[in-house]
């Protein structure tokens, strides 16, 4: 699911290459040059997903600009300043006060690539613009395999976490936290040191330091709560070697009966509830004892399934001509982009099975560069906000025929690369979820809204 590391073969129109390297052939090329290895390198660009794999001031990841990374002498304390590390911890989005700090010059050219806000990788792109019939493709792999297998590596259990978070029944809301957790996402101590928002990451209620190991399995306080919770096959949680490794073994275990839990299993809850008693802890300075902890776990585990079993009754009754014999909800999302300002309206609206709307919304956007961004930018929200209403069953409409194509395809659009891998990522929250092309006059209900949006929009605001 999460994108892998390959090489994008879109051309960037909008890079200026140094004239001096020309278009050149680049398999023989490379063959001959005993400097290669660099030059390839020099010929890698970033399209940024979470920004965690670029480095701020030495990678190419500004196409706008000629050298494509900030210019000037690098400070000696930035060195190793990352593209995330001018990202806001808790949305994924551009932090303004840091881009003001480190680079003001280049602030809007910044703002104008949208990264990933879900954990999308960043990718690797090839920023030579070739001509000729040559197939640079191929021999291009052929040297990447050579000297930088790294690249063509498939990512670290990238299918696990979809088939251990996405498919196993609990609600959205811990699937974020699970999948927050396996991306090295969650703000615990030792991820916030790294980011330098904190000095120190000892755990609250211990000496130790706080990583997502020792938060949920190996402080006392966890190893409490797990020994405590009603389940068949209890974890030991001192003896789990890492987060992914307990959670495999945890999901194995199912709740006593008494307990109640038929469908769904314990683990997700425990897991959140550790995580919620550490933030009452740390932000209201409220205390709960392990005994707390587990019961929240167990009642909120049997309030969400009870309310699943009712949604499901529901939902028997009602068909419809319009949506497809899976999907029970259509949402439509329609963009509109101001070109001399790079300004955006975005809307969306949900519409059930007759084909009556029932929740609109609009927002609007700065910095966009394309009608296309745009779009992307008004279908992510979309999900997001059916994600939060916990729409299941989604068919997402869009007038862009390019955007429907390139989530169709898994296309690799380096302006849109963040959005499109956020697209991918939410869509394993959806029961059923496709992607289709609308013509323009089935939105011209959210056509209007975004145009709205667009007009009331005062830039200085965002
Ligand atoms: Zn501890």
């Amino acid at each position: 699911m999460s994108p892998s590391s390959g090489v994008s073969w879109q051309i960037l129109s909008r890079t200026r290459i140094p004239s001096s390297q020309g278009p050149i052939s680049m398999f023989p090329w490379m063959e001959r040059n005993p400097y290669r290895k660099d030059l390839i390198k020099d010929q890698l660009g970033w399209a940024i997903g979470d920004g965690k794999n670029v480095q701020a001031w030495q990678d190419s990841w500004l196409y706008s600009d000629a050298k494509g990374c900030p210019m000037g002498p690098i400070p000696e304390s930035e060195m190793d300043l990352k593209v995330a590390d001018l990202l806001a911890d808790q949305t994924g989005e551009w932090n303004e006060g840091k881009i003001e700090n480190h680079f003001p010059l280049l602030a809007d050219t910044i703002k104008s690539i949208k990264p990933s806000k879900w954990g999308g990788a960043d990718k690797q792109i090839w920023l030579k613009q070739n001509s000729g019939n040559y197939s640079a493709k191929s021999g291009y792999y052929v040297a990447l395999e050579k000297y930088h297998p790294e690249i063509l590596a498939p990512q670290e259990n990238s299918h696990d976490w979809i088939k251990d978070v996405w498919k196993i029944q609990m609600a959205p809301k811990q699937k974020l936290l699970l999948w927050k957790i396996l991306h090295g996402a969650l703000p615990v101590g030792e991820v916030l040191v790294a980011r330098q928002v904190l000095p120190t990451s000892k755990c609250i209620r211990c000496d130790s330091s706080e990583s997502i190991l020792h938060l949920f399995y190996h402080c006392s306080y966890a190893q409490k709560v797990w020994e405590l919770a009603p389940v068949t096959r209890a974890i030991v949680p001192l003896q789990v070697i890492s987060f992914a490794a307990g959670w495999k073994a945890a999901l194995k275990s199912t709740a006593l009966p008494p307990v109640g839990l038929c469908k769904s299993p314990l683990a997700p809850w425990i897991i959140s509830a550790i995580w919620t008693a550490r933030n009452y802890q740390i932000f209201q300075k409220r205390e709960f004892s392990a005994q707390e902890t587990i019961n929240k776990a167990i009642c909120d585990a049997k309030e969400w399934e009870e309310a699943q079993s009712l949604a499901t009754i529901k939902l028997q009754g009602v068909t419809g001509p319009r949506a497809s014999p899976e999907a029970d909800v259509i949402c439509r999302s329609d963009a509109a982009w101001k070109e001399e300002s790079n300004n955006a309206g975005l809307a969306f609206s949900f519409y059930d099975t007759r084909n009556e709307r029932f929740f609109s919304h609009s927002d609007t956007s700065a910095f966009v560069i394309s009608s296309l961004v745009a779009e992307g930018l008004a279908m992510r929200l979309a999900m997001e906000c059916a994600i939060n209403l916990q729409l299941r069953k989604v068919i997402f409409e869009s007038d862009s025929l390019q955007l429907v194509t390139a989530i169709d395809r898994k296309a690799n659009l380096s302006d849109l690369h963040g959005i499109l891998s956020d697209i991918h990522s939410l869509s394993p929250f959806f029961d059923v979820v496709s992607f289709r092309f609308s013509r323009r006059e089935n939105l011209t209900f959210e056509d209007g809204l975004a145009k709205q949006a667009l007009r009331g929009f005062v830039p200085n605001q965002v």
